[in-house]
């Protein structure tokens, strides 16, 4: 077997400084970057670490036993995280999604999710409140994130059968422990509970058509993602992405008519499909083929407070130093930094890849901006 080489920069060196404009604004959650893309969702790292080691997001060749990870001093409290969520609720953010990392890891995770509860937006109604899980502990802790306040809850999860899901989590996790935990999380009423599917040719393609089967049956919403190149540490090449036109291709000629769907608002990030004899929803997310950066609305919080615009960055917005300078800046100052990033953001990685890679399709070679340095999703959440 050839040895892959894996380029890993350490990409939390990274990072602009900030400075208080000198004309303060109060926000009027009306924000719009240069693309008039507004600022409607929030993903918050809450942790670095996870249990699992997928090839594709925290492979066991970069993040082994000596790999570094954040001290806990560098991670934002919960009081951090609260203060920077409640300005960018002011902004216009109506969704908040907790992801990691494995945002379970983090301790007691049930009081920032109650923190974030009692937030409202500018006209007083509740956020949604999500989280993304690899489910492992799942079934353990959905009671007691039902009752902190969260709202819905998706799941990771990339194959039925067991060895492949195995090969894949790369700890010998079994897929029974994460479906007990859709379970139970459907149960104490986390649903509908989104499962979400990475599909990676030659690794688990050949679980679409089952995994549409099962959730068919039980009306949980399965979400097929594109593979993509995040981050520099799982080795993308384009052959390994199933386009998502293809997926849908494989479940209707398996017996499972499919009929589209509108969509639930204007930036939801999965097409959707509806099974015509079943009632149940399916997703299809297709960053690689059918870039959807024109109605991109998310921000990302990484786990030491960092600001990212787009999930393929490469230098975030050091928004902890603003919250721990000597010099005690208001929330006023801060919600104005925050409003001169996304006015000046211009984000639309997605779209300029499907450029060059549409060029190149089939090839598997990387060209221009799918080889410049980026940050690793573990960092950054999903
Ligand atoms: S590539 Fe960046 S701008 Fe485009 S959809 Fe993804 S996160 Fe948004």
């Amino acid at each position: 077997m050839t040895e892959k080489f894996i380029p890993l920069t350490d990409f939390r060196q990274f990072a602009s400084s900030l400075a208080i404009p000198d004309q303060l604004q109060a926000p009027d959650g009306q924000l719009q970057d240069t693309l008039a893309r507004p600022l409607h969702d929030l993903r918050i790292s809450v942790t670095d670490r996870c249990n699992f080691r997928c090839v594709y997001c925290m492979p066991k060749a970069v993040f082994d036993k000596d790999y570094q990870y954040l001290p806990h001093q560098d991670l934002l409290s919960f009081e951090e995280i609260h203060r920077l969520a409640s300005i960018f609720v002011a902004h216009g953010v109506n969704k908040i999604r907790l992801t990691g990392g494995e945002p379970l890891l983090r301790k007691n995770i049930e009081k920032l999710i109650a923190l974030l509860a009692g937030l409202r937006t500018p006209d007083g109604k509740q956020l949604d409140l999500t989280l993304t899980t690899n489910g492992s502990l799942l079934a353990r802790k959905a009671q007691s994130l039902k009752d902190a306040g969260l709202t819905r809850v998706s799941v990771s999860l990339d194959a039925l059968n067991d060895n492949v899901f195995r090969h894949m989590n790369d700890v010998d996790f079994s897929v029974s422990e994460v479906l007990e935990g859709i379970a139970v999380a459907e149960k104490v009423g986390l649903g509908p509970v989104k499962v979400n599917m990475v599909v990676k040719a030659g690794v688990n393609d050949q679980e679409i058509v089952p995994m549409a089967r099962y959730f068919q049956r039980n009306g949980q919403i399965l979400r097929f993602i594109e593979y993509m190149d995040v981050g520099a540490s799982n080795g993308w090449q384009m052959e390994e992405v199933i386009p998502s036109a293809e997926i849908i291709r494989r479940i209707q000629a398996a017996g499972m008519p499919l009929t589209p769907i509108e969509a639930n608002y204007k930036s939801e990030t999965a097409k959707r499909w509806r099974h015509t004899d079943g009632g149940a929803e399916l997703g299809l997310i297709s960053s690689v083929t059918q870039a959807f950066c024109s109605d991109c609305t998310r921000a990302r919080l990484s786990t030491e407070g960092k600001l990212y615009t787009c999930l393929f960055a490469t230098r975030g917005h050091d928004l902890r130093a603003l919250l721990r300078a000597s010099d005690q800046h208001s929330d006023l100052a801060i919600t104005n930094v925050i409003a001169g990033i996304w006015r000046k953001r211009d984000d639309r990685y997605s779209e300029l890849r499907s450029q060059q890679t549409g060029a190149d399709s089939g090839t598997g070679k990387e060209t221009g901006s799918t080889t410049r340095k980026k940050i690793e999703m573990s960092y950054i959440g999903g």
